[in-house]
């Protein structure tokens, strides 16, 4: 998932950012790279692809996005909180699949502590 507004990199590395969301064709993610002259536009396919069928070096890196939950199958549930005791801030996080239906009405399965959102989501994906 892009989200606009945010920036991000490309896979060789040169800073991008993303202004909307066109919601129509193949290319839907409008945005720019920095260049050595200015930002000039490009557009990407909703996974952050460049390109239609082969991978490019200006492919946007995204963050590792999380599977599918191994207990119930649900795809959207599985969300990175932060880790919360009773109101107090542990310092870390995990991943909980939201059983609350507003959330996607997932099934209560938790992955394994992490220190930052990454480790959290590493920790779930290895289970899934
Ligand atoms: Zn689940």
């Amino acid at each position: 998932m892009i989200e606009v507004g945010k920036k991000y990199h490309t896979v060789d590395g040169q800073e991008a950012q993303i202004f909307a969301d066109t919601g129509i064709g193949a290319f839907k993610i409008l945005g720019a790279v920095k260049k050595d002259n200015g930002w000039e536009a490009y557009t990407w396919r909703t996974n952050g692809k460049y390109l239609l069928d082969k991978d490019s070096s200006l492919d946007l890196k995204l963050p590792e996005q999380l599977k599918a939950c191994p207990f119930c199958g649900n795809n959207e549930a599985p969300r990175n909180v932060a880790d919360n005791i009773m109101g107090k801030s542990a310092g870390g996080y995990f991943v909980v699949c939201s059983a609350k239906e507003s959330e996607g009405g997932g099934c209560g399965g938790m992955s394994g502590w992490g220190k930052t959102e990454r480790l959290a989501t590493t920790n779930w994906n290895r289970r899934a």
